[in-house]
């Protein structure tokens, strides 16, 4: 890894998606900050995570990416941050189960505040009248209120992504070393769910296997019961505003290489992976294992290029391709690219986004994705990588803990007047608690098939 390009040298290749600030000294004086704050992550921690990323590319892990679309500031309670890890262990358990191998834990959380917008606008009807003001692009930039105070970029709000994650990481890592996540704990909440839900009852059979396979480990000694009473656990989040991410980068003592220390992996968004764009540039400079998301506008050729540029020794499990075409195109569209980018011999781990392909506006005006479209997606990318005998390595949701109402269809059968009950979310729509947990069993159920 050379040394990384000044903020400037970044800017000055064009960066997409960034917030327009009116303070430049104020800017300035908040990436001073960041930039003596103490690392989020360790950049140890990073490199383990590549290493199970690696694990997964060959087959022997699962990833599960998964966590809110947008964090949020006032979403960052004790009560959101455990219902969120909760239902993302509750998902691997399941599927570590079916997959027969470890499951690899990233949340979409601890850092994913910043937005890229279609449109940098955002026109609404107010008393009658037609008013414009800047589009919300995250708590990480300005407010979701559509006023216009609220929706000024305002430079302090990137010290306070670095408190909110701060605060996130800490409780997720008590969490997760401190014994709330102990393995039969979590399979308790899923038997739970199993008995008490008129979903969960399909599951029946399933959970009960699972139970069986941990009272005879028990019985017999197997497992150290310390792996049994701690989990890891990695956050993630996209990498959007050069600002934040290029303060939060910092020199690894160990091998003086530089990492973005503000979440363990970092990725590229669908509109800011332009070959010659500021935030690939970025991304080549840091260490971190790292995602890059490819939508059906994706070629062969582009994701050829994005290897060599962002992973230019193949190093196993750095670089991560996130496909998001859409439960309809991922049949038609994947086998293409991962055809070329195997018969390359480039060394990526494949993980489908089952999200983002698939959204759409209802008629009473709610952003929302169906349920099946994202099980048919996830379908699809099975389908596609055994029909090419390569591999699958995992699948990114967005999803919360809690019970809102932001997808429609699955076993409870939503639909779209059902929406307005519990919408929440400040971008895109979320599985809910039980539509996750459905998920999960789903996609368990497809892996022992395959
Ligand atoms: C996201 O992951 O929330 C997102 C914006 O995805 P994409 O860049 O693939 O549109
Ligand atoms: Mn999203």
């Amino acid at each position: 890894m050379s040394e990384i390009p000044s903020l400037e040298q970044l800017h000055a290749l064009g960066a997409a998606q960034q917030p327009t600030y009116d303070d430049p000294a104020a800017v300035a004086a908040a990436v001073a900050r960041l930039r003596t704050m103490p690392p989020l992550v360790f950049a140890g921690e990073c490199d383990d995570l590549k290493a199970k990323i690696a694990a997964a590319s060959r087959g022997e892990a699962f990833i599960l990416q998964g966590g809110d679309c947008a964090e949020t500031f006032v979403g960052a309670t004790a009560d959101n941050v455990r219902n969120k890890l909760r239902v993302l262990l509750q998902m691997a358990v399941v599927l570590t189960y079916a997959a027969s191998v470890p499951v690899v834990k990233v949340g979409r959380l601890a850092g994913q505040y910043a937005k890229p917008r279609s449109s940098d606008k955002e026109t609404r009807q107010v008393d009658g009248e037609s008013v414009t003001l800047p589009a919300y692009r995250g708590d990480a930039v300005n407010g979701f209120d559509f006023t216009p105070e609220s929706r000024r970029p305002d430079p302090q709000r990137l010290l306070e992504v670095y408190h909110a994650s701060a605060s996130t990481l800490n409780l997720v890592r008590a969490f997760t070393t401190g014994g709330y996540a102990d393995l039969r704990q979590v399979h308790t909440w899923n038997s739970e769910f199993v008995r008490n839900s008129p979903v969960g009852q399909h599951y029946e059979a399933m959970a009960s296997e699972i139970d069986r396979a941990l009272t005879f480990m028990q019985a017999i000694g197997a497992g150290d019961p310390d792996e049994f009473h701690r989990v890891d656990f990695y956050s993630s989040h996209e990498a959007l505003l050069l600002e934040y991410e290029h303060a939060m980068t910092r020199i690894d003592s160990r091998t003086e290489n530089p990492y973005n220390v503000s979440g363990h992996m970092v990725w590229i968004g669908e509109r800011t992976r332009q070959l010659d764009g500021a935030h690939v540039e970025y991304f080549s400079h840091i260490s971190n294992p790292i995602g890059c998301k490819l939508g059906p506008t994706a070629t062969a050729d582009d994701a050829l290029a994005l290897a060599a540029k962002l992973n230019p020794t193949n190093e196993p499990g750095r670089l991560t391709f996130i496909t998001r075409f859409g439960a309809e195109r991922i049949r038609d569209g994947l086998p293409h690219l991962v055809e070329k980018v195997t018969a390359e011999g480039v060394d990526v781990a494949w993980v489908c986004d089952a999200m983002h392909g698939n959204t759409f506006e209802t008629s009473n005006g709610y952003k929302t994705r169906r349920f099946e479209d994202v099980l048919d997606e996830v379908q699809g990318f099975f389908d596609v990588h055994r029909a090419l005998g390569t591999i699958p390595a995992g699948i990114l949701v967005e999803n919360t803990g809690d019970d809102v109402t932001e997808i429609i269809g699955g076993g409870e059968e939503l639909d779209e007047l059902g929406l307005a009950h519990r919408y929440e979310s400040v971008v895109d729509p979320r599985l809910n608690r039980v539509q996750s947990l459905e998920l999960a069993f789903l996609v368990a159920e497809m892996l022992r098939r395959a």
